[in-house]
């Protein structure tokens, strides 16, 4: 049973990490990003209700947003355990998701916060949007969406650094190497993978 949450800004190479991390500890890896864009493609009323939002790079709202994780931790493989990405993204969405777990009798047993200079997520951000043509990569959406960040995301960081279950870990590296710091990390909290990546 493990439960996760990896915080980073965009281009801290987040999305990538939680999959592998999600992978190793046989644990679904729930990316709210990518549950928006997927309803955005299909054309949901969902996608319908967020596509806007989305391509200015602004956040969903808080209730929609909670509703949507909501059900998605309800499904049958979340039970054993989760990674979340991009999830809460702040403060009011801590809230949410402390009175869902609370409910569940359940906490997080650790956030990962991926530590990259500013430079260099800009730089993968400008690589990611060369490679996958994202709507939400352009340079305006991205300085709003780096904004975003540093006003609502990094201040959940502080509410976490006083439950001590914060991990910060060197966003700078080799894929693999940045893997193995993090499950070092959770290791070392007494967390046991269950795959070898
Ligand atoms: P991401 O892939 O995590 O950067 O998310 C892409 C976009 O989806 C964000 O820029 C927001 O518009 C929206 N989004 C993802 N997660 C959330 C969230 N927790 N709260 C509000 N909006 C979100």
């Amino acid at each position: 049973m493990t439960r996760l949450l990896i915080v980073g800004p965009q281009g801290s190479g987040k999305g990538t990490q939680g999959v592998r991390i999600a992978e190793a500890f046989g644990i679904p890896a729930i990316s709210t990003g990518d549950v928006f864009r997927a309803a955005v493609k299909d054309g949901s009323d969902l996608g319908e209700q967020v596509k806007a939002i989305i391509e200015a790079g602004d956040l969903v709202p808080d209730e929609l947003t909670s509703a949507v994780v909501r059900d998605r931790l309800a499904q049958a493989d979340a039970e054993g355990g989760f990674l979340l990405d991009g999830y809460p993204r702040n403060i009011v969405q801590v809230m949410h998701l402390d009175e869902f777990l609370e409910g569940r009798d359940e906490q997080l047993d650790a956030v990962i916060e991926l530590v990259v200079p500013r430079d260099e997520s800009i730089e993968r951000i400008a690589r990611r949007a060369a490679e996958q043509g994202r709507s939400d990569d352009t340079e305006e959406v991205i300085a709003n969406r780096l904004a975003i960040y540093e006003r609502e995301t990094a201040p959940i960081l502080d509410v976490y650094r006083t439950r001590t279950i914060v991990d910060q870990i060197d966003g700078v590296g080799s894929l693999d190497e940045i893997t193995e710091r993090i499950v070092a990390a959770l290791e070392a909290r007494g967390l046991v993978r269950d795959a070898v990546v």
